[in-house]
């Protein structure tokens, strides 16, 4: 997947600027690069019509070439193809918590069934495995040896050939565990029989969460597999395999992701340790191969912050609250020198370096002092009194004096804030 995808990515990093001309191209390339990861089509049409339409009307926010922004809309569009900012939760919420684990052959539930226990019983969790398949007579084998291998117990019946009765008995034998995770078979007679089946199941051990297995492989075919499930009982959540082995793991995602059911999990490989929580974001960002998009996200959400701020400052409406917000967006930008690069010519010669290095210092300091003052404090400075910025310097391990100085700083700033406010109307014209 993050194959396909980095050739994107090298080519918007070769784009010079951006224009009509380069934005078609880069449409298409988009285009190309979706369908190739098996994405739907509509779903394909609709991402990059909205991806397109972000990047003509929102400007790049000051200091952030535009292509670096179009690689953030991309980024931002993607996560919310892939389920949104969502970080799914496995939560034992009740003991014991009975999982369900449903879907075709060959899908990897009995893998996973092991995978999902090694993971819960790594995190403190006792965990027992039940398997109910009594088609595939080598399933009891399977699981029993890879409920052994990660040393979890096993329950299992070789000639019984209910499988609705080894999960009664199954999830009654480990009643004293936090989770049950019960594994079903994966074909049948017929679909009909199977789906029958696995409904049988749920009724009779009345599962807390039912989970479904697919494999990627399937790409977009991933939701009309969910959807057949759905019919016949409650899919609570969806564990996707096989993500190592295919370049349509990304249209599995957003197909699922299109029923309104959640992946919880991928599978990324044969080993019982292969196996991952699904966060769209840390997915995504791994998938663009950039390991310095989350720095660039932080910046780009630190700017509009920062513009927000100015608008308040532009708005007249600055109190040490403000004070506070600005010094923390500045704090997230990061070396102040190059924050001071972003301002107006004007202002940026004036400052020196040491300046520059003192008030970083400061800034560390300053943000100490505003937090230890009171919202009430923030909102109105002139209570503060001597007892107060004793008590305030205390808080933040400083002396009354450093905060002295940093309420003169604010004062100074909040005078000059109305010409600020004309170079920010300048910079900022809307
Ligand atoms: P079941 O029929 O649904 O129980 O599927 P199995 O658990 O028996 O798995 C079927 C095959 O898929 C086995 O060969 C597994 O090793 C393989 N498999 C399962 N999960 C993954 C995965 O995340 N990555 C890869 N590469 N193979 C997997
Ligand atoms: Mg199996």
């Amino acid at each position: 997947l993050s194959e396909i995808f980095s050739k994107l990515i090298e080519k918007i990093r070769g784009v010079e600027y951006i224009d009509e001309a380069t934005l078609q191209e880069l449409s298409r390339e988009i285009q190309r690069t979706l369908l190739k990861a098996d994405v739907p089509l509509d779903l394909v049409k609709s991402f990059t019509e909205n991806a397109v339409k972000r990047i003509k009307e929102e400007k790049p926010p000051a200091g952030i070439p535009p292509r670096e922004y179009l690689i953030y809309v991309l980024y931002d569009e993607l996560v919310k193809l892939l389920g949104g900012e969502q970080t799914p939760e496995f939560k034992p919420v009740k003991r014991p918590y009975v999982v369900l684990l449903l879907g075709v052959e060959g899908s990897g539930k009995t893998t996973t069934a092991a995978k999902l226990a090694k993971y819960l019983a790594k995190r403190g969790y006792k965990v027992g495995l039940v398997e109910t398949d009594t088609i595939r007579p080598a399933a009891f084998d399977q699981l029993r040896q890879l409920a052994e291998r990660i040393g979890v117990p096993f329950y299992g019946e070789r000639d019984e050939k209910d499988a609705v009765e080894i999960a009664k008995r199954g999830v009654q034998n480990f009643r004293n565990m936090d989770v049950v995770i019960v594994d079903t078979a994966g074909r049948h007679r017929n679909e009909e029989a199977l789906l029958q089946e696995v409904k049988a199941i749920y009724d009779a051990v009345g599962p807390d969460e039912v989970m479904l297995v697919i494999d990627a492989t399937v790409g977009k075919l991933a939701a009309a597999q969910a959807e057949a499930f759905m019919k016949y009982l409650p899919i609570h959540s969806v564990i996707i395999t096989k993500m190592d082995s295919t370049a349509r793991g990304g249209g599995a995602l957003a197909a699922v992701a299109k029923t309104g059911a959640r992946v919880k999990f991928i599978g990324v490989g044969e080993d019982v340790d292969e196996f991952e929580p699904f966060h769209p974001r840390k997915f995504v960002a791994r998938v663009l191969g950039m390991g310095d998009l989350d720095a660039l996200v932080e910046k780009i959400k630190a700017v509009f912050e920062e513009e927000e701020v100015l608008e308040e400052i532009e708005s007249g409406k600055l109190d040490l609250l403000t004070f506070k917000k600005q010094i923390d967006s500045l704090l997230k930008l990061g070396p102040l020198s190059k924050v001071f690069q972003l301002l107006p010519g004007g202002i940026a010669a004036k400052i020196s370096e040491e300046q520059i290095e003192l008030s970083q210092k400061n800034l560390k300091k300053w943000r100490a002092i505003l937090s230890s003052m009171t919202r009430e404090e923030l909102k109105n400075p002139d209570v503060l009194n001597a007892s107060r910025i004793r008590r305030i310097a205390l808080g933040a391990g400083v002396t009354p004096k450093d905060v002295k100085e940093m309420l003169t700083v604010y004062e100074n700033l909040r005078k000059m804030s109305k010409t600020l406010k004309r170079q920010l109307r300048l910079r900022m014209p809307r």
